[in-house]
């Protein structure tokens, strides 16, 4: 810890973590064991409390002082200061326990933090750059954040930590509507992309704190019952890195999209090169979407990696075997080379949404998109006789 962060004292939020030096993205900031574990007893608040002032009880006389000087919060059930303190810093640990960490809980919340601290390995890790003397922070409300508007983020904010969060996408509250409409297709994107509808978030617009009824928190996503169609869940996918980059979220978010947008189609494509239909057919625009999205993706993956992490290399060669085994990516490849060299020639009748190969000699003729469709249209009739 002491390589890259101290802890320093700001003017209006209490103590706050800041980078001593640049730090690249993807760094392991801090490796802490927790101060306190209790098995987490979701459903019986009773239970819990009770193992929150077991587990303090225990502690050394030091380790008692010291979380005795975390922030508090203002958790309405909580009896004793340590069960507040407890509430108002407890990280989920993985296999049902919760963990209260001592140097962790001086992170303060961003809804677009730079880093993130990891519940089974006990660290906290850069999810971006950070530039010397910048403060790191996490997010309080994972997995929900990227899901919730500004106001229902500030309910949440208020009622288990007591402030009020000044991030980018909070403040100030009259340019917070782009980042809410962001977010709320955000949330309805990832939720329909498993099946799921969104949790419902709106009982956190209007309440009250103190009439809120407890606990709601976290909500339950339902089932939708719903399925996507495979253009759908192309679409969804592609808009879906698109609005997590512009919203700011963690690189690693926004490649998933592009990437799972370019799988996608990219498995629909290789169903249409094996049919018969349409086996002599190479789709350049599905290609050049397909080579856009996972370039993009790539990129957003270097920057939050680094170029040479392992998980790179290994994204490069699949691509590379899949290349070789998908016609309008194989093909698109060589155009590229070709056009590198000067020695491609754009074919007459400007049509470039797809190419059709003549068995018998191998060449080629250019189809535009109408041309391609009504192909496939003629093909696809039933036979008379
Ligand atoms: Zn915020």
């Amino acid at each position: 810890m002491d390589d890259f962060i101290e802890i320093r004292r700001t003017a209006t939020k209490g103590y706050g973590v800041f980078a001593k030096k640049a730090i690249p993205s993807y760094t392991v900031i801090l490796q802490e064991a927790p101060v306190m574990t209790i098995k987490a007893t979701p459903a019986d608040p009773a239970k819990r409390e009770a193992s929150i002032e077991e587990a303090f009880r225990k502690l050394s006389t030091k380790d008692q002082e010291q979380v005795l000087q975390l922030h508090e919060g203002s958790h309405p059930n909580a009896k004793t200061k340590a069960t507040r303190i407890f509430y108002a810093n407890v990280f989920e640990g993985g296999e049902g326990t919760e963990k209260l960490y001592l140097t962790r809980s001086r992170f303060n919340h961003s809804c677009v933090p730079n880093a993130a601290a990891s519940g089974d390995e006990e660290c906290v890790r850069t999810e971006r750059a950070i530039a010397a003397d910048e403060e790191i922070t996490i997010s309080y409300l994972p997995p929900f954040e990227d899901a919730m508007t500004a106001r229902q983020r500030a309910t949440i904010l208020h009622l288990h930590y007591h402030f009020k969060c000044h991030c980018p996408a909070c403040w100030p509250p009259n340019q917070s509507w782009k980042s809410d409409v962001r977010r709320q297709l955000i949330g309805f994107i990832s939720y329909a992309l498993v099946g799921q509808n969104t949790p419902d978030f709106r009982p956190l617009n209007v309440c009250q704190p103190m009439s809120m009824k407890w606990p709601f928190w976290p909500p339950r996503p339902t089932p939708s019952g719903r399925v996507l169609t495979p253009v759908q869940e192309i679409e969804y996918n592609f808009l879906l890195g698109n609005l997590r980059q512009a919203e700011g979220l963690p690189n690693h978010l926004a490649a998933e999209g592009y990437l799972q947008a370019s799988r996608n189609l990219m498995y629909h494509q290789r169903k249409y090169e094996t049919m018969s239909a349409t086996k002599d057919i190479i789709f350049l625009e599905a290609a050049r979407c397909i080579e856009a999205w996972y370039k993009k993706g790539l990129e957003l993956e270097e920057k939050y990696y680094s170029p040479g992490h392992q998980q790179i290399r290994d994204g490069k060669k699949a691509w590379t075997t899949m290349v070789s085994r998908i016609p309008c990516l194989e093909y698109l490849r060589q155009t590229t080379r070709m056009k590198a060299r000067g020695e491609y020639r754009p074919s007459k009748n400007g049509g470039d949404f797809a190419v059709l190969v003549n068995k018998a000699d191998g060449s080629m003729t250019s189809l535009s998109q109408l041309e391609t469709a009504d192909l496939i249209r003629q093909r696809s009739r039933p036979r008379r006789g």
